[in-house]
């Protein structure tokens, strides 16, 4: 069996997969094909590849032709869709609930295709969990990304000078990347409050030692999987009010906001960030699925009544090789757990509780219950 790891478009910093994950999958009896670059961003050379026991391509339609498994970090295009055989396997994260156009075509070409979006989150899937592996540098990037934007310390320091004040940072959604957004802030010595629809978030943001925020909203509700369902409209009113005071009290504002499948909530208002002091900064770590700050826009830096809004849309890319590190471990797990050493090929059982989440299409249809 072969599998292929091509370059990654332009924008993207990040490598699907580095030499020494690469050597896991050579040692399972893989041939590990990489096109030649792959680590160029990483500063990963095709050396380095070579010596984990890839062979390098030089032809990338024809690294694509000759795979049964292609594996990216991005939902592919249509070009590459075209080029993947019929019946190979096909491995990124898809959006699939927004992307139908790609996930029909992909059907249409008779391929298997796996979500990482979906990898259900049980247990037994937690090591092929690449949202979270991402999200949790992203929260790292997002404290550090706001702190150099930020014109003031994060510690407190006190010095003959005079006493500096600790900066207060304010996180919204405790998920996983708000949870290292948390741990960041608080080994930088801000003080640290978070807000999360989930009361369940409460112990663990205490844990952190920051102050959870209460707000009364009502009844909220989280899915099997532990994700957070949508608010009413009356409900996001209910909490813009509970936060408008700490708001305009922070330095820095954290949103992670999401509900999966759908777009982020719009929680932080034009008001709210008005109400904040010159100087200050808002992170949107929801910018790239509609975005949780008014006025936030993908991939920059907006200045508003002398507050910087950051939307960065690719917050993993910027510690890009721990990225790249965790997302292909993600991969060599998945492709472990179902690896058929007699035959030598993937073991496509679709009664699998993981492959029947993340699987989205299989000999010619759309097989995932959810995105059907
Ligand atoms: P996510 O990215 O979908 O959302 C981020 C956070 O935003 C969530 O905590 C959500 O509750 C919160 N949120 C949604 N609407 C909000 C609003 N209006 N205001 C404030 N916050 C709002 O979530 P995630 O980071 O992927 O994780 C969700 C949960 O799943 C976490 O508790 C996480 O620890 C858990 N998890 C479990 C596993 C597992 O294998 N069991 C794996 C990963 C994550």
């Amino acid at each position: 069996m072969q599998i292929f790891f091509p370059k990654e478009e332009a924008q993207e910093i990040r490598a699907t997969i580095l030499p020494e994950v690469a050597k896991k999958l050579v040692d399972l009896g893989i041939q590990v094909s990489v096109e030649s670059g792959l680590g160029d961003k990483v500063f990963v050379s095709d050396d380095l590849y070579s010596t984990a026991g890839a062979t390098i391509c030089h032809d990338r339609a024809g690294g694509f032709k000759s795979a049964d498994v292609v594996c990216k970090i991005n939902k592919p295009t249509s070009d590459e869709i075209q080029l993947l055989t019929k019946d190979s396997i096909y491995i990124s994260f898809l959006d699939p609930f927004n992307e139908k156009q790609i996930v029909t075509e992909l059907a249409s070409a008779g391929v298997s295709s796996i979500s990482m979006e979906l990898v259900p989150r049980i247990t037994r899937a937690q090591k092929m969990d690449a949202l979270s592996s991402q999200a949790n540098l992203a929260g790292y990037a997002a404290v550090i990304e706001a702190s150099r934007t930020l014109s003031k310390s994060f510690p407190m320091m006190m010095t003959a000078a005079g006493t500096i004040s600790p900066a207060r940072v304010f996180i919204v959604g405790v998920g996983v990347a708000g949870l290292q957004a948390i741990a960041t802030a608080k080994r930088l010595g801000a003080r640290v409050e978070a807000f999360d629809t989930r009361p369940v978030v409460e112990e663990q943001v205490r844990s952190l030692g920051a102050k959870f925020v209460k707000i009364d909203i009502g009844e909220t509700e989280e899915t099997d999987q532990g994700y957070a369902k949508e608010l009413s409209d009356d409900q996001i009113k209910m909490q813009q009010e509970g936060m408008k005071k700490i708001c305009s009290q922070s330095d820095v504002i954290i949103t992670t906001a999401q509900v999966f499948g759908r777009p982020a909530p719009r929680i932080i208002s034009q008001d709210m960030v008005e109400a904040m002091q010159p100087g200050s900064v808002v992170v949107d770590m929801a910018v790239s699925t509609g975005g949780n700050v008014e006025g936030s826009k993908n991939d920059e830096y907006v200045f508003h009544n002398g507050v910087t809004i950051i939307g960065m849309s690719n917050l993993p890319g910027e510690v890009a090789k721990d990225a790249s590190q965790v997302f292909g471990s993600n991969i060599f797990n998945m492709i472990e757990e179902f690896w058929d050493s007699e035959k030598k090929s993937i073991n496509f059982d679709l009664e699998d509780e993981i492959l029947k989440g993340c699987v989205i299409t299989h000999q010619g249809s759309i097989v995932n219950e959810s995105v059907k």
